[in-house]
């Protein structure tokens, strides 16, 4: 199975470049019957959306060798489009899907527990990390930004969290059980999504 989910993948991968290279956007009404030379055509194309639609989504989503999604890696830190982004909840932030349906469940179990999190920032486009670090300063230089293009934030991948007392003790019992770690020390309110598995 995973072996059939990879070379999905991998054929993927190949079918996005080829569409890239060789179908503009404004074009794509024209170009549909006619296929393109040595991939198959239309075909290929619709078995393929076939095999996707029946390949578990925990197959899709998977981390690169730096820990970044890969399938979010190509638009750079900062740069992602909030379509390629998950909506946790009904709030108005959004993560890597897998991170936004993890936290979702997570703050939902919290409240059974009586136990309120609330998010004060996720996904932080690029501007915003040059602004953070402006008002804040570098954490490498005591403060608590990151050098914009690297934060966590810019990959969907970290939330702040507005926790009281209770909620960090919960937090600190429960987080990794939803992927979430408490990994900047100075800041317990940033908790990134580091799954075991991914
Ligand atoms: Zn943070």
């Amino acid at each position: 199975m995973n072996q059939r989910i990879a070379d999905i993948q991998s054929r993927i991968i190949a079918m996005q470049t080829q569409q890239t290279a060789t179908r503009p956007v404004k074009s794509e009404s024209t170009t549909t019957t006619s296929g393109t030379p040595g991939t198959g055509g239309d075909d290929f194309a619709s078995q393929l959306t076939q095999a996707v639609a029946a390949t578990p989504t925990s197959g899709v989503h998977k981390l690169n060798a730096k820990g970044v999604p890969a399938d979010l890696a190509a638009y750079g830190n900062g740069k992602i489009p909030a379509n390629a982004l998950e909506q946790v909840g009904n709030s108005r932030h959004k993560l890597w899907a897998p991170a936004a349906q993890s936290m979702t469940r997570m703050i939902a179990d919290a409240g059974r527990d009586g136990v309120k999190i609330g998010i004060t920032d996720s996904y932080r486009p690029y501007a915003e990390q040059v602004d953070l670090a402006r008002r804040k300063g570098l954490y490498s230089q005591g403060g608590l930004a990151a050098k914009p293009g690297t934060s966590e934030h810019g990959w969907g991948m970290a939330t702040d969290l507005d926790l009281n007392a209770k909620a960090l003790t919960w937090m600190r019992q429960n987080g990794d059980k939803y992927g979430f770690v408490e990994n900047v020390p100075r800041e317990s309110w940033h908790w990134a999504y580091k799954p075991k598995s991914a």
